[in-house]
């Protein structure tokens, strides 16, 4: 496997989390991250992404439900989610010892569903704001994801003013990264617990998978996150 990408803002000895780039081969991320990893592939969850903003509190049951977003305070569970330009976020409560995947595309950044896994997190686990580190891992940015007006203010309805798209000709180019460390922000998360990639996945086709660049035949990368 090529090179992982590990934020920063979660490096600690009970905690894995990273981001993948291109898995060569037959581009199966479980069999890869098992290998890779150590662990047995049934120890990785991923949910069936529909683009929802359905979040999925995992606990012992380990059947894939539709969801784009995971959380757990289990260990010993590599939980994740997979992405071909959309942006992958990490969430690690280090206090209370709770993990999160998020998957959020133009639809997920328009319902929230990134507050909305910290609000789950908050009611189920009783996290604070405060002790949330978030990793928001590489996707397409504002040089390469042109949208049409409606994308663009279903993003904005949901997050506000900010320098995260602008306007060319009919078109917009949006940041769906920025729009959610803005979010993130918004929801009380701290600066200085939010790790952002600053890589676009078309901008850098060898190093990543892009919708965009690649259409229907894109593979996917993920972002995943466990505790040991
Ligand atoms: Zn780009």
């Amino acid at each position: 496997m090529r090179q992982l990408i590990e934020p920063p803002n979660i490096a600690s000895s009970g905690v894995r989390a990273f981001f993948t780039t291109k898995i060569s081969a037959d581009n199966n991320i479980n069999a890869a991250l098992a290998e890779e990893l150590n662990i047995a592939a049934e120890n990785i969850y991923l949910p069936v992404q529909k683009h929802t903003i359905n979040i999925h509190v995992l606990d012992s049951a380990r059947e894939p439900v539709i969801a784009d977003a995971v959380v757990t305070n289990k260990k010993g569970i590599l939980i994740g989610v997979l992405v071909a330009d959309c942006v992958p976020v990490l969430l690690w409560d280090k206090r209370r010892g709770v993990i999160g995947a998020v998957h959020a595309g133009w639809r997920g950044t328009a319902g929230q569903i990134l507050k909305e896994t910290i609000t789950t997190v908050e009611e189920r686990y009783n996290c604070s704001t405060n002790d949330i580190a978030v990793a928001i891992g590489p996707s397409i940015r504002q040089c390469s994801y042109e949208v049409n007006e409606d994308v663009k203010s279903a993003v904005r309805d949901a997050t506000g003013e900010g320098d995260y798209f602008r306007k060319k000709g009919e078109k917009y180019f949006i940041d769906l990264s920025h729009a959610n460390k803005l979010q993130a922000l918004s929801k009380g998360i701290l600066q200085e617990n939010i790790w952002q990639s600053d890589e676009c996945t078309f901008c850098n086709p060898e190093r990543f998978y892009s919708y965009r660049y690649a259409g229907g035949s894109a593979g996917r990368q993920g972002g995943f996150i466990g505790m040991w």
